[in-house]
């Protein structure tokens, strides 16, 4: 299960899937702190089994 690389919430939204070479990317949105990014999740072995890429950070909470 993926977890929110800005909060670690695994409160996500899915919003779309694809594939980009050996990965499969998925696009997720938090729940908690509002947050996008990309998990890419390796189908073949090869590289690193999975790894994320931030998007969009939280909205600035405090300032
Ligand atoms: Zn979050």
């Amino acid at each position: 299960m993926p977890r929110c690389p800005y909060c670690g919430s695994e409160d996500l939204t899915p919003i779309k899937t694809w594939r980009f070479r050996f990965y499969e990317v998925t696009r997720y949105k938090c729940n908690k702190c509002g947050g996008i990014f990309q998990h890419y999740r390796n189908t073949t072995g090869r590289g690193k089994p999975e790894f994320y890429i931030r998007i969009k950070p939280k909205p600035s909470s405090t300032r």
